[in-house]
């Protein structure tokens, strides 16, 4: 997708700080990092969201596990723990429109979710 800015900086059309790859992801660091450790996953073909992937991206989606695999192991969090985000859609804030998954780590990271004031 000529206007997706994930697809730039897999096209190296934009620079990003790379962490890893393969054939099926890229591993670059956040811009803006909420953690030490905030490396973003990428599929290196353009798609949405998670819920769009099926059996042809089954490669992708090994990839994807060997990359949070990889990763954890250059950034030295292998022992220690991360957590993998995906956003997936409006109501999780997805906010780059080509599917990512984030590994966090580097410190102690809290609570999963935060509840709403209303949800006690
Ligand atoms: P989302 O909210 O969609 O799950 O997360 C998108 C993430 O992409 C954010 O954490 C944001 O900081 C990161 N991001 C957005 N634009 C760029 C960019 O141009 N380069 C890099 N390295 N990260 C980006
Ligand atoms: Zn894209």
């Amino acid at each position: 997708m000529s206007d997706c800015i994930f697809c730039k900086i897999v096209a190296g059309d934009i620079p990003a700080n790379i962490v890893w790859q393969d054939e099926n992801i890229l591993a670059f660091r956040d811009i803006q990092p909420k953690a030490p450790v905030h490396v973003l996953l990428v599929p290196k073909k353009h798609v949405v969201t998670f819920d769009q992937l099926d059996g042809q991206w089954a490669d992708t989606m090994v990839s994807m596990a060997t990359a949070a695999r990889e990763v954890s192991k250059i950034e030295g969090v292998l022992e220690t723990g991360y957590r993998l985000l995906i956003n997936n859609g409006a109501d999780a804030h997805q906010e780059v429109a080509h599917l990512h998954m984030h590994l966090f780590g580097g410190r102690e990271l809290g609570p999963m979710i935060k509840k709403a004031p209303q949800e006690g």
